[in-house]
């Protein structure tokens, strides 16, 4: 089984999408069964309707998993666990202070070297630390063995007992940690691959250590991603607003399009413009670059405008807002100068908004009106042109500015010998 593990903690971050993509297509190519998991043991973190919105946004792209499961519903597992540790004397209880904790980071900071538990807790054993009656976190003994681990994208991972220490499982409200609620449901769900951003590639051989403590013997594989960057070479963060997901589809960039995007991004792909499904095909884990893709907007405007072209006219309408198929061919020839579904929208909403003409084609206007009412049965324009230019008088700049105003309600647009065949439909509705 593979799964997508979020956190309720904040927007989804289109890396955190990535994961979910790259995790669903490889369940789906091994055909194994697909977890959606909300990591909401952090209670003072979670926020509340972000696992909602997580769901939403995942039937939004045509992510489907076979079972979803909120980490809090194993609490129980989590504490008999971290139980069964601590009476193997593979954990111990832990009463050093917040202060004293401080303290010696303070301390090691100061001496320039990592911060390591002092290990002043780990002869306590289970019976007195009971008897004190007083909070204590439990934390697990650092391993006595080097960990390591395969990684498909970076290879062999090694990692040093200190480096791994005796880190905290259970809080002392009786919670799981990160790193032990994952271990344990990874290892109940019987997880396979998992695939996930770098940024946890250290907490992987403590997740391991936890397992391997229990005498968990499967080897799970391990797809650590590199972090997306921004142009600036910095990893994206909230203050990059293409880094929300929820902003991106606000901007009027289609699911099929973002999902493309992120397929392509570090990676070699057979083709450019392609849908989830026709990933499956093809993508490989092992061909993405080890390296950390740069997000570029403009690629992405430019893979929107090729899914956009692609969309079913009539579906195109109504996203813009309206119902007929023609609005939808219209549309597309916007895409010369548009990209997402708001810019679109401007464009189309504007041909329909009420006209503000230029002082100086008044006269003009007022003309050209009756007459592109008069002949707007004439299909072709370059015929229509001609007899209202001849009708009217008009000529040059003094024809076609007025006209190109009454028409699109802008000064600047596709050529109107494009979008007229369409416009003419709806003439009544323009010129009112
Ligand atoms: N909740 C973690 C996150 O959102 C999950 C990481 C993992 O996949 O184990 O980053």
């Amino acid at each position: 089984m593979l799964r997508f593990a979020p956190s309720p903690t904040g927007d989804m971050h289109i890396g955190n999408l990535r994961v979910a993509i790259f995790n669903y297509i490889v369940a789906k190519q091994r055909n194994e069964k697909f977890l959606l998991r909300i990591e909401d043991t952090d209670k003072e973190r979670n926020i509340e309707g972000k696992d909602k919105e997580i769901i939403e946004l995942l039937k939004k792209f045509h992510i489907e998993y076979d079972n979803i499961v909120y980490q809090s519903q194993n609490l129980s597992f989590h504490q008999n666990f971290a139980k069964k540790l601590l009476e193997e004397k593979k954990a111990f209880a832990c009463f050093c202070t917040k202060e004293e904790l401080e303290k010696e980071k303070e301390k090691a900071k100061k001496e320039k070297r990592a911060y390591r538990y002092s290990g002043k807790c780990e002869n306590i054993t289970l019976d007195e630390a009971l008897k004190r009656d007083e909070p204590f976190v439990v934390r697990i003994k650092k391993p006595k063995e080097i960990v390591e681990f395969e990684d498909i994208l970076k290879g062999k991972m090694k990692f040093e007992p200190n480096d791994i220490d005796s880190f905290v499982i259970l809080r002392a409200n009786e919670t799981p940690t990160y790193n032990f609620a994952c271990a344990i449901d990874d290892m109940l769900y019987d997880i396979s691959l998992i695939i996930r951003g770098e940024d946890h590639l250290s907490n992987t051989p403590k997740q391991i250590h936890i397992q391997k403590s229990l005498g968990y013997t499967k080897k799970i594989e391990y797809c650590h991603l590199p972090i997306i960057l921004n142009q600036d070479g910095k990893k994206m963060s909230k203050r990059d607003r293409a880094s929300s997901v929820k902003w991106l589809l606000k901007e009027g960039f289609l699911p099929e399009a973002i999902i493309n995007y992120l397929i392509l991004l570090g990676n070699k792909t057979p083709k450019e413009i392609f849908t989830l499904k026709e990933a499956i095909e093809w993508f490989d884990i092992k061909k993405l670059s080890k390296n950390s893709p740069k997000f570029d907007i403009d690629k992405l405007r430019f893979i929107n405008r090729a899914h956009i072209n692609l969309m079913d006219d009539k579906n195109l309408a109504t996203l813009l807002g309206f119902n007929e198929e023609d609005i939808g061919k219209l549309a597309k020839i916007y895409l010369e100068e548009a990209s997402t579904l708001k810019e679109l929208k401007e464009k189309i909403d504007k041909i329909f908004a009420k006209r503000e003409i230029l002082e100086e084609f008044k006269k003009e206007s007022e003309i050209l009106k009756s007459f592109i009412l008069k002949y707007r049965d004439i299909e072709d324009f370059n015929e229509f042109k001609k007899i209202v230019s001849n009708k009217s008088g008009l000529k040059g700049k003094r024809f076609f500015k007025p006209l190109r105003l009454l028409l699109t309600g802008s000064e600047h647009g596709p050529e109107i010998s494009k979008i007229y065949p369409i416009l003419r439909k709806y003439i009544k509705r323009i010129i009112k």
